[in-house]
């Protein structure tokens, strides 16, 4: 088996120019957080607050860490500290609250608008429909304290890849319309977060500038 050394290695030499590898290292021990940080590795992404908040204190500062998964309201507090870029902005509540408690501590935070376009109805995400409705609402850039620097989105879990191509365009086309449209004033707005292990490649395709991968990188998670 090949090293998480070797896995970044690896991984980062194919990865095109401008697209930034976020490590999802979920349910793995900082033991091996350290040894991709030792790698080079400084972005990692976490999807559980509790989570987080264990690891983040027990590794360099300079790791830069994004929030993935769904973000319960009482947790915003916990987080707000650590976290450099929220990933899984799934509701225009949840924006007002990271607003009030970044303001809270004198903070701005970066965030990604997750969207819903996967079959499945476990995922959260705002829908098309929803977040273009918010843009035109005025209520997706009235945020002092908060950098809204793109789009996040998981595709279906599915082998079929032609699925998975026409959710992450839709993911695209929904991108580039908010781009053009609320946040063209906008310096921040300019990542489109999509692409796991068994997906990257065509995420990169449709104009990912964040891939987040786990199991390509620290092997299959032990929950
Ligand atoms: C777990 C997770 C990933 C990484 O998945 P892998 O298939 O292990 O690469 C990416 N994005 C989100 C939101 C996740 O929860």
């Amino acid at each position: 088996m090949s090293s998480i050394k070797e896995n970044i290695e690896n991984f980062t030499a194919q990865l095109p120019e401008g697209v930034q590898l976020v490590a999802v290292s979920k349910f793995h021990p900082v033991e091996e957080l350290a040894e991709a940080y030792e790698a080079g590795q400084r972005l990692f992404g976490e999807n559980r607050a509790q989570e987080l908040v264990a690891k983040a204190p027990q590794l360099p500062a300079d790791i830069r860490w994004h929030f993935i998964g769904h973000l319960q309201k009482n947790k915003v507090r916990a987080i707000m500290p650590h976290v450099t870029v929220i990933e899984s902005v799934d509701s225009v509540e949840l924006l007002k609250l990271i607003e009030k408690e970044a303001a809270r501590i004198d903070r701005t935070v970066e965030v990604l608008l997750q969207l819903h376009v996967a079959q499945e109805e476990t995922k959260s995400g705002f829908s098309v429909d929803e977040v273009l409705q918010a843009a035109d609402d005025g209520l997706l850039t009235c945020y002092p304290h908060i950098r809204v620097c793109g789009v996040m989105a998981m595709a279906s879990l599915t082998d079929d890849m032609e699925q998975v191509a026409s959710e992450f365009g839709l993911v695209r086309r929904t991108y580039l319309t908010l781009k053009d449209g609320c946040f063209d004033e906008s310096e921040d707005f300019n990542h489109l977060s999509m692409g796991m292990s068994d997906d990257w490649q065509v995420a990169v395709k449709y104009g990912a500038t964040l891939v987040r991968i786990g199991t390509a990188i620290f092997g299959p998670r032990k929950y």
